[in-house]
């Protein structure tokens, strides 16, 4: 497997996080209606993708924020200073649907990354800088595409906001962890206590395959 670095580690990162059950995965119905600063994991299927805004914006390779056109050059808001080498980054606003309801989420940059396994630019070069809407077979890509997504949830929120995603995952490793965790085998629920214990012995399994 060939993982950029970043990547691998935030496999590792959002494994563990879902073998120690610090991970908690909420319905979208549930979430709609929190209202506290905090982070919850929605598992669901991307059924819609915005065709109406542009997926992604030239922004500062310093800082990564997006850069004005100032006569013939470009300028950074935050760097405060003209810049001279720029690059495309994503912003997808995605329709997510899950058992319990349907939300909006954007994904930002690195997820998008990540969903799509290329760069921005990449998309940017080989179909042009002009019309800025997403390809077709990008969209086609993105569809029907399951997943774990990490929310920000904060205590303005209304019910129709739509939804940061800070990380994702599509990784079967994860998931298998994650339905593991909340649905037990039917052979190994007959006691109480054993949905822990299983989660222990796929741990001790997955390290052997490791
Ligand atoms: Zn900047």
């Amino acid at each position: 497997m060939d993982m950029h670095p970043d990547i691998l580690q935030e496999f590792h990162e959002i494994y563990s996080e879902f073998i120690s059950g610090k991970a908690v995965v909420r319905t979208l119905s549930t979430l709609k209606q929190l209202r506290e600063d905090s982070v919850y994991w929605v598992e669901g299927t991307i059924i819609g993708v915005e065709r109406n805004k542009e997926f992604c914006y030239l922004a500062c390779r310093i800082c990564g924020k997006k850069v004005e056109q100032a006569a013939d050059r470009k300028w950074c808001w935050r760097c405060q200073a003209f810049t001279f080498t720029n690059i495309f980054r994503y912003t997808v606003e995605i329709t997510v649907a899950d058992e319990s309801d349907t939300a909006k989420m954007t994904l930002w940059n690195r997820a998008t990354q990540k969903l799509l396994g290329e760069p921005a630019e990449d998309v940017i070069s080989r179909y042009g800088d002009t019309a800025r809407v997403m390809p077709d077979d990008i969209v086609e890509e993105i569809l029907e595409k399951e997943g774990l997504f990490e929310v920000v949830i904060c205590t303005q929120r209304s019910y129709d906001d739509v939804f940061d995603v800070s990380r994702l995952t599509i990784d079967e490793e994860i998931k298998d962890v994650y339905i593991m965790r909340n649905y037990p085998p039917a052979y190994e629920s007959s006691s109480e206590d054993n949905s822990s214990q299983s989660t222990m012995d796929y741990a001790e399994e997955q390290d052997r395959v490791v």
